[in-house]
């Protein structure tokens, strides 16, 4: 097995009286794209939010290359190389593509480490270079999913967490942001997507974890985890009601 990149370890997370994980486990190596899918209320936000810091484990840890983190704040997390792109994308609607991107920068100390992050974006998503000094609220959606994961990459993180990149886009803009995704994994980035359907994680992860009910129920290679069982694990039926 390669280096783990991210290790979270029997994690308990409540809201008042309620848990909404139940003793969670999950180690993700370098360099792989792996996918959380779960349903509606499965927990998958409320597991990202505690690794990055803003929501705290009631027990378990977080491990972020061999360092815990557990109880670390969001920005030391970010300072790590460990950022998140949340649901809903969040871009800064009256400001600019590049002034949207610049926000993502502000771990990079140097003016090289900034102009050099967001080359890469550019080369990424050369859309966002055409439309650099447009205002954001003019970007259609697969556009805005680009600049927040463009926004993601101006940190110059180590890993990416994407929340629900794929909410509401059409199938033929959900395989490229993929693409996008697999080029920027390529270079370096490990990736945890979560994800609502079982189908696009298979097909486009190295490693899938299935939540339901705040626990995970199944784990495997994508390219081993047979679909009908996922599905089954996914709505709590066969095996899994
Ligand atoms: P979705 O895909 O709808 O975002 P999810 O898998 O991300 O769902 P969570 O949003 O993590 O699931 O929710 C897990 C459980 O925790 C649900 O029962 C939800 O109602 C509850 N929950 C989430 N956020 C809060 C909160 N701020 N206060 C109380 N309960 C919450």
């Amino acid at each position: 097995m390669s280096e783990i990149i991210l290790e979270v370890s029997n994690l308990d997370v409540f809201y008042g009286d309620l848990q909404a994980i139940h003793d969670v486990s999950l180690k993700i190596e370098k360099g792989s794209m792996v996918s959380l899918i779960g349903a509606n209320g499965a927990g998958k936000s409320t597991l990202l939010t505690t690794i990055m810091g803003v929501n705290k484990p009631k027990n378990g840890k977080i491990f972020w290359k061999g360092q815990d983190i557990t109880g670390l704040s969001t920005n030391k997390i970010v300072s790590r190389g460990l950022t998140l792109t949340p649901e809903g994308s969040h871009i800064f609607e009256d400001m600019t593509v590049r002034e949207n991107l610049q926000v993502g920068s502000w771990t990079n100390k140097s003016r090289e480490a900034k102009a050099d992050a967001e080359e890469k974006v550019y080369d990424i998503f050369p859309v966002l270079k055409e439309k650099r000094t447009q205002l954001a609220s003019f970007l259609s959606g697969g556009q805005r999913q680009m600049l927040a994961i463009g926004r993601a990459i101006m940190a110059s993180p180590e890993m990416i967490i994407c929340d629900e990149i794929s909410l509401g886009l059409a199938p033929v803009v959900i395989k490229d942001i993929y693409a996008s995704l697999r080029k920027i994994c390529e270079s370096g980035v490990t990736f945890l997507l979560v994800e609502q359907e079982v189908k696009r994680c298979l097909k486009y992860t190295d490693y899938g974890y299935v939540m339901v009910k705040g626990g995970i129920v199944m784990e495997g290679k994508c390219s081993e985890l047979p679909e009908d069982k996922v599905s089954d694990a996914y709505f709590g039926i066969g095996e899994f009601a």
